[in-house]
Parts: C-alpha cells; sequence; structure tokens
C-alpha cells in the first residue's frame, strides 16, 4: 500500500507517546483524525481536560488519505436535504459546514490552505438536469453559485456548477498544526495507543498496553464506530472505497471539481513547497468486495496519461468512508441512555468540513452550550424509510458475507469485528472485510476498524 502525497509530504514532528500509565481526565478522544484533533482542540480551548488516544500515528486514517477539499460543495446534496429535511434543514447543514470552512481558512498556515473553486460538471443530459436542480436548491437557499459552462479540464462537459472562492488543504499539515494547537491548549495526545476495550458504566476504557484510562465523558472519533459499539450504529452505515493517484503538473488549476455522473472524477491541484501536483480520484467499489483492485488504479493512470497529459507519476493511494443513509453524518450523543457518549461517522466523503462541524457541535454538547445542528445530526435521529433501504441493502450484504465467512474458513481469514470472511486485496496486499469494512495489514494487524483485534493466520 502506498502512502498518500499528504502523508509523503507531512510536517516532520515528534511522535507523540504511547500511553504507558493509568490516567484519568474530563474528556476521552479516541482517534486522531481531523474530528478527533478538532475536537481536542476545542475542548482543551474551554478549559477541559482532554485525552486523546491514536492507535498508529495521527492523521494516516481517511483524513492523511483525502483528496483534501475543504468546502460546502459536497457533490450533489443541496436539492436532496430540502427535499428530506425541509428548507430549514438543509440550510443548517450549509451553515455549520460554512462556519466550519470559514474556521479552515482562519486557522490555516499558508502551505495549508489555498483558496479554489468548487465546480460540479454534467457530461450528461441527467446530470445536466441534476445540476439545475442542484442551482434551484442553492438559490432557494442563498447559497452563492452559479450555473454555467466554467471547467479548465480537457473533459466534455455539458454544464457546471461553480462556488467561488472555497478551499483546499493540505489535510496532514493542517491537521498538525491544529494538533500542536491542541497540545497548547493543554491536551494530551497518545499515538500507538489503540483502545481495546471500553466499560461505559465504569466510564473506562482500557489500551492494548491494558493501561487504564478514566473519564467523564468519552468522543469516538475512529471514524467507524469501533468493536465495542457492536449493533448500535453497525446496520445503518454503508462503506465505499475510493482510489486516488498523484502526479507532478506544471500549472496549478483554479478550480477543484467533480462530476456529477458517470465517468465518476474528482480533480484538484495543490501546491507547496514550490511544487505543483495533480490528483485525479474517483474510481470505486463497496469496502471489501474487490480481490483485482489494481484495475481501479489503471483507470486513473490511464485518464492522467491520456487526458491530462501528465506522465510523471508520485504515488496512488486509497480510503474509505461511511456513510449514513440520509446523506447527513452522525455526531453527537450516541443514544440518550449514554449521554456521555459521543460519536462523529458517516461523512460520505465530505468530513473535512464535517469533522471540524461535528468537533464543534459535540463540544458544545459537552461544555453546555446550545447548538441548532445538534439535533440534524443525532445519530438517534430516525428516518424510517431511509433506514430500511440502508439496512436491508446491508444486512443483505452482511448476512451473505457472515455465511461465508462460516462456511469457507480455510480460504481466507476471518474478520475478527463480525466473522464475516475477508478478501484479500491484490494491489494494497491486505486483507479487507466487505461487511463493516475493517482492513487488515498483511501479518494481520488491524489497520482499519471497526475490528480491533488482529485476524487469526494461522
Ligand atoms: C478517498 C476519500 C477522499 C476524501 N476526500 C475528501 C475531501 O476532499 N473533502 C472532504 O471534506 N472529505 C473528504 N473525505 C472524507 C474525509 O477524509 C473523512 O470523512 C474525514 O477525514 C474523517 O475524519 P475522522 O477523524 O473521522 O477519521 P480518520 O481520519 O480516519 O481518523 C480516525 C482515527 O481513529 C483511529 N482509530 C481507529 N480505531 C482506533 C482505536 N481502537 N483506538 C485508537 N484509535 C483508533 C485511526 O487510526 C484513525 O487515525 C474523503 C474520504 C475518502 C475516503
Amino acid at each position: 500500500m502506498s502512502k498518500s502525497l499528504w502523508l509523503q509530504t507531512a510536517y516532520s514532528y515528534e511522535a507523540f507517546p504511547p500511553l504507558d500509565t493509568d490516567i484519568q481526565c474530563d474528556v476521552c478522544i479516541v482517534g486522531g483524525g481531523l474530528h478527533g484533533i478538532a475536537t481536542a482542540y476545542f475542548l482543551a480551548k474551554q478549559g477541559k481536560d482532554v485525552v486523546l488516544l491514536e492507535k498508529d500515528s495521527i492523521l494516516a486514517g481517511a483524513t492523511g488519505n483525502s483528496t483534501g477539499k475543504l468546502t460546502v460543495q459536497h457533490d450533489l446534496i443541496y436539492a436532496q436535504l430540502i427535499q428530506d429535511f425541509g428548507h430549514d434543514g438543509a440550510k443548517l447543514y450549509y451553515d455549520v459546514n460554512r462556519d466550519a470552512v470559514e474556521f479552515g481558512k482562519d486557522f490555516a498556515r499558508r502551505d495549508e490552505l489555498i483558496t479554489a473553486n468548487s465546480i460540479l460538471y454534467a457530461q450528461t443530459t441527467v446530470g445536466d438536469e441534476q445540476l439545475k436542480q442542484e442551482a434551484k436548491a442553492y438559490q432557494e437557499l442563498g447559497i452563492p453559485g452559479e450555473l454555467g459552462r466554467n471547467s479548465e479540464l480537457p473533459i466534455p462537459f455539458l454544464s457546471t456548477l461553480t462556488m467561488e472562492d472555497e478551499s483546499q488543504i493540505h489535510p496532514v499539515r493542517f491537521g498538525q498544526s491544529l494538533a500542536e494547537k491542541a497540545v497548547k491548549a493543554g491536551a494530551r495526545i497518545y499515538e500507538q495507543s489503540a483502545v481495546l476495550s471500553m466499560d461505559f458504566e465504569k466510564r473506562s476504557l482500557l489500551t492494548h498496553t491494558e493501561n487504564q484510562v478514566r473519564f467523564s465523558e468519552l468522543v469516538l472519533s475512529t471514524h467507524y464506530p469501533i468493536e465495542a459499539l457492536k449493533g448500535m450504529q453497525i446496520l445503518k452505515l454503508a462503506v465505499d472505497r475510493s482510489y486516488i493517484m498523484a502526479a507532478e503538473a506544471n500549472m496549478a488549476l483554479s478550480g477543484q471539481y467533480i462530476a456529477v455522473d458517470e465517468p465518476k472524477r474528482s480533480v484538484r491541484t495543490a501546491k507547496f513547497d514550490g511544487e505543483t501536483y495533480f490528483l485525479l480520484s474517483g474510481t470505486h467499489h463497496t469496502a471489501g468486495m474487490k480481490s483485482e483492485t489494481s484495475k481501479y488504479y489503471e483507470s486513473l493512470y490511464t485518464d492522467i496519461k491520456d487526458t491530462f497529459l501528465l506522465s510523471s507519476f508520485i504515488t496512488g493511494w486509497s480510503a474509505q468512508d461511511p456513510e449514513t443513509p440520509d446523506l447527513i453524518p452522525y455526531a453527537g450523543q450516541i443514544t440518550s441512555s449514554l449521554p456521555y457518549v459521543y460519536i462523529s461517522t458517516g461523512n460520505r466523503k465530505w468530513g473535512l468540513s464535517n469533522s471540524i462541524a461535528s468537533a464543534q457541535m459535540i463540544t458544545d454538547q459537552i461544555v453546555g452550550k446550545k447548538n441548532p445542528a445538534t439535533k440534524l445530526f443525532a445519530p438517534s435521529r430516525t428516518k424510517a424509510g431511509a433506514q430500511l433501504l440502508q439496512a436491508l441493502k446491508l444486512t443483505g450484504l452482511v448476512l451473505k458475507e457472515f455465511t461465508g465467512g462460516h462456511l469457507t474458513r480455510i480460504d481466507a481469514p476471518i474478520c475478527t469485528h463480525l466473522g464475516c470472511r475477508t478478501r484479500w486485496n491484490n494491489a494494497e496486499e491486505t486483507w479487507d472485510c466487505p461487511c463493516h469494512g475493517s482492513r487488515f495489514r498483511k501479518d494481520g494487524s488491524v489497520l482499519e476498524g471497526p475490528a480491533t483485534k488482529p485476524l487469526n493466520l494461522t
């Protein structure tokens, strides 16, 4: 598996120590991606005694493998949100993400963020019609945006919808700066400290080194709910894996693009340390469902070479993000019976702004400040129809793979989360679980949850 461009060009920093003693704190945050770090920063600034535990290195999960677009243009979304949540719900989603982008712009250093227009493009008449509906939604919500023909890409298109002055970040450097500020504000960060079990009643957890952390409040920022939460969110999340390739470029684009129809492509450039890079992504599949994954890279490689006429490839990587059934992430108290346990997940590949927004919401809940978006993002919200659909889709998949897991143990190792059969991923050299997206390294160790225990490879 290759390191992303962002992880290859991170600031050099002194690693945070592993936890090697028992401790206690006001708030324990599990997971050192953008959500965990932003939450640590906001809470520490509010005077809370915060501990953050990261199982590997901070920012090496979805955040460090993302495309780095920090924008409120989340593909096609606002027309659908108006339909499902009404004008006020859609506007609130926009507002909290707008605030998150503005926070990013204020906070970031020069080599961590640049301003760029966010542009949706349509290649088909269906996509063109969708853009018109989306533009109508922008108008209804008062979102600045312009329908037209505004693309620098050598890709044939019918129309575009532009939001001006959005931003793109170097997600790892941005997160590193935020972590540094969180520590300055008093947060304690520990790396190489995997959480293996939690006792909600006793408000304590254990790391893999059997060190105990006692907390008043717990924030689960593990990207996907970790194993200890079996059954709570599990049936309501679908996980999609996407591929990204980076090449050297000779000029920066002024826009960052995403196709609303097929072939799905997301394009941006990045400029830092005097170099310009080109990033292409868009090939994807349900996480864990494919063994022959090299074709997803090959397709991007061909486009970069033949369409964008670039030939100096740097690296290719892949990542996955869970999705809720109704487009809005889950952020907040996990259930009313555990009011001191908070979660953030289900960002649908738009989790950079959503992570910051969710971190603010959870912080407000913890410090007792009213936040208008709490209800909209509440994990306990019900949307019976959409949930049922998603549950059926996922349950079908889970049951099939679960049964397969128990019948064919000799073929591939069994996922330690819920017993599904994993699949060998040829290009990444990982064991991937199709049920809930857990991933394991060649040696069986956990790369991505919800699983927390290694595979039995014997
Ligand atoms: C291909 C792709 C491209 C994307 N591009 C964009 C984009 O351009 N713009 C955008 O807004 N969003 C994008 N996203 C979405 C965004 O990257 C994520 O939603 C966001 O980074 C999630 O942050 P997080 O902190 O929740 O998760 P992560 O960054 O994954 O962090 C979770 C952390 O928890 C740790 N962890 C897990 N289990 C444990 C445990 N048991 N103990 C301790 N630590 C644990 C992990 O090691 C990890 O570091 C993209 C996603 C993908 C997959």
